[in-house]
């Protein structure tokens, strides 16, 4: 796949509408993708949206591009604190717990790792220096030893979110990181240290940083100020993207982020998935309840981005049984030996199934168009398959296409399994020919040699199949 000859649309939260994508520098995507809060085990919701990241990543290497991607990790925060301090332990000895879960966990999802996870409290000297910057460029003020953002100054303030900022009270501020859209206000970029909180001495005074101001400071440390695409889930895109935008324009007077894509939730009974509701299962729940981890990936990947996508055990069992009949798809052609030949029609078939399913998510990540094109294939083949029409070389191009779709899809088992090499292969075809002509003693010497390199064959109404012996 080239990326010269392909558009490439994203639906683009800042303008609301489906744009074309082009990177600000040719063949290379900057993305940053707000990380976990590192207060818990994150919740199976919380992994939608990071494999959404990863399907869109995927996708763009797919796609040929190179890509530069950054996720943070907020490793202090209100909440962060909040569950140190109920322990009684320090903030790095609670979250290493959690950090070291959560890189556990994108493993078993096979979620592909950022080039780089920078830690907030890592850099609380890039915060400082924005925040400074802010105050002196007089976006920012401080009030009773903390410093907050005024979001008059920026006029474009609410852009993101589609806030109409008429009716807001100048100068009313909110201290708590997370709040909703109607109490929209100035919002903390430092807050002054409290009695009993962690808090680090700096040219602001001491305290902590605000949530938002992370985000911006890590961005522009890795990645410049600006870039291509910063994603997250739909709670994300207010106040805290909002936010970053404000902070990061403020501070560098040009355009923070091109592309804003953000998933929408993973729902129980209709409301988000989330740690407050208490609706949530973690994945350390469902692996315990014996679930294949890579199945809840197909799960998670299988609904657009931006459709809502409601859980439950029910759905996780379709998934699961659609994922099974790609697995037996690919077994099939894995194990089962074919005559010599290669016929267009069926390199026409293959092409065509890549076509539908590279444009598909190229139209904004349309996945559930491309897994029908998918399907629609293995259909096609399966029906030829069960007639005994498929040949040597038809087998393995429909095997190696699968095989290039799943750099996106990511659930095809572990290759545990090498090929069998061409000698091999041509002794299976030699018995082939003796059963033919009836030499029978042969075909069976044949079976008997191969037996004694560890692999059995195995003569079903459609042909030979062959294992390796464990
Ligand atoms: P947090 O650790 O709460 O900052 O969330 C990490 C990421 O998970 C953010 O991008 C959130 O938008 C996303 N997220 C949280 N809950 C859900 C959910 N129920 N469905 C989809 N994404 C979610
Ligand atoms: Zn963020």
């Amino acid at each position: 796949m080239d990326i010269i000859d392909r558009m490439i649309r994203f639906f683009n939260t800042l303008s609301g509408t489906l744009e074309e994508f082009k990177p600000l520098r040719e063949g290379e995507v900057r993305l940053y993708t707000c990380g976990p809060t590192v207060y818990d085990y994150p919740h199976i919701g919380n992994y939608r949206a990071y494999i959404f990241e990863d399907l869109l990543k995927r996708f763009l290497l797919l796609a040929g591009f190179k890509v530069i991607h950054v996720m943070n990790i907020t490793d202090v925060d209100d909440k962060t604190i909040k569950g140190a301090a109920r322990l009684g332990l320090s903030l790095q000895d609670y979250t290493a717990k959690y950090i070291e879960a959560f890189f556990e966990d994108i493993k078993t999802l096979r979620i592909l790792p950022a080039d780089l996870y920078p830690r907030a409290t890592e850099h609380i000297p890039d915060m400082v220096k924005m925040v400074k910057g802010l105050l002196a460029r007089g976006f920012a003020y401080y009030k009773e030893g903390s410093v907050y953002f005024s979001i008059e100054k920026f006029p474009a303030y609410g852009r993101l979110a589609k806030i109409n900022l008429e009716e807001l009270k100048a100068g009313a501020r909110v201290d708590s990181d997370e709040y909703e859209k109607e109490s929209v206000h100035d919002f903390a970029l430092w807050k002054k240290a409290k009695e009993g909180e962690p808090f680090w001495e700096t040219e602001l005074g001491a305290g902590r940083p605000g949530w938002h101001i992370e985000c911006s400071a890590m961005s522009s440390r890795y990645l410049g100020p600006s870039l291509d695409i910063h994603c997250g889930g739909i709670d994300n895109i207010f106040p805290h993207h909002e936010n970053e935008i404000a902070q990061s324009e403020a501070f560098y007077g040009q355009k923070f982020v091109n592309y804003w894509l953000h998933c929408h939730h993973l729902v129980v009974d209709g409301e988000k998935m989330s740690k407050s509701r208490g609706n949530f299962y973690t994945l350390r729940d469902l692996l315990a309840r014996g679930l294949d981890p890579v199945d809840l990936r197909f799960f998670l990947l299988s609904t657009h981005y931006r459709k809502m996508l409601n859980f439950t055990f029910d759905s996780l069992e379709q998934a699961r049984a659609s994922r099974q009949r790609i697995l037996d798809f690919v077994y099939e052609l894995e194990h089962r030996t074919f005559p010599p030949g290669d016929q267009p029609e069926i390199s026409e078939l293959t092409e065509k199934m890549l076509e539908d399913f590279k444009n598909s998510l190229a139209d904004d990540l349309n996945i559930s168009a491309a897994l029908a094109a998918l399907f629609e294939f293995i259909r096609e083949i399966n029906s030829r398959l069960s007639r005994d029409l498929i040949k040597q070389a038809d087998g393995a191009r429909i095997l190696a296409a699968v095989q290039e779709l799943d750099r996106v899809l990511a659930i095809l088992p572990e290759k545990e399994e090498q090929p069998l090499p061409p000698e091999i292969l041509s002794r299976i075809e030699a018995r082939q020919k003796a059963r033919k002509e009836k030499n029978f003693a042969l075909a069976d010497a044949i079976r008997e040699e191969l037996r004694q390199l560890g692999i059995i064959l195995e003569d079903t109404k459609e042909g030979v199949r062959w294992k390796r012996i464990k």
